[in-house]
């Protein structure tokens, strides 16, 4: 394949993100020389805004533009209730229950021993130190991760963590499809979840 090389690039850049191989890519950008000029202008521009203004919110680790983040700094939200997800996308999921009003924690990530990835590799360092200095309200800590091996065993190791401080520690029923991501479940399913959430 000899591309000139301005398309050459975008098709590399393309590449570069998850479930794009060479064939979509290709197509992509060959979508994006048909389209009119300010749309792409506005892509270009949505790509560098979003990697140039959004960070780690230093309370919740979520993504935010301003810090804290929206929720964490809401006077509405309830102080006592701490939800921990493995994800940013996940914190949407559940906003989109309305059902939990209560604050989040993202760990961006799980323990995977597979992939070599421990507990310091993620969020729980952030989760801890928040719980000691910061949140000390907190009397129940949700664990909402994912309903598979990772998600688990991150459920189990940060239960085994607080149990001695005290906190009451639940994790969502299940009735979320073993096997599966939280951000993929319908609303239903997941208020369902947490209603019937259990102490560990
Ligand atoms: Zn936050």
């Amino acid at each position: 394949m000899y591309y000139p090389q301005p398309i050459a690039d975008l098709i590399e850049g393309f590449m570069l993100l998850p479930g794009i191989g060479p064939k979509t890519a290709q197509r992509l950008a060959f979508h994006v020389l048909n389209m009119k000029e300010e749309d792409v202008m506005g892509f270009a521009k949505a790509l560098v805004n979003a990697k140039r203004h959004l960070h780690y919110c230093s309370i919740c680790c979520n993504i935010t533009d301003v810090d804290p983040c929206r929720i964490c700094s809401d006077p509405a939200r309830n102080r006592e209730m701490l939800c921990v997800v493995q994800d940013a996308k996940d914190v949407v999921a559940m906003e989109k229950t309305k059902e939990f009003n209560g604050r989040y924690h993202v760990l961006q990530g799980a323990i995977s021993p597979m992939e070599g990835i421990g507990p310091d590799q993620i969020r729980i360092p952030e989760l801890l130190r928040r719980l000691q200095d910061t949140d000390v309200n907190v009397n129940e800590v949700i664990l909402a991760t994912n309903p598979n091996v990772e998600g688990e065993a991150t459920a189990m190791y940060i239960s085994r963590l607080l149990k001695p401080a005290g906190i009451k520690i639940t994790r969502i029923a299940h009735g979320l499809p073993v096997g599966g991501d939280l951000e993929y479940a319908d609303e239903v399913t997941l208020s369902k979840a947490l209603e019937g959430r259990r102490e560990i």
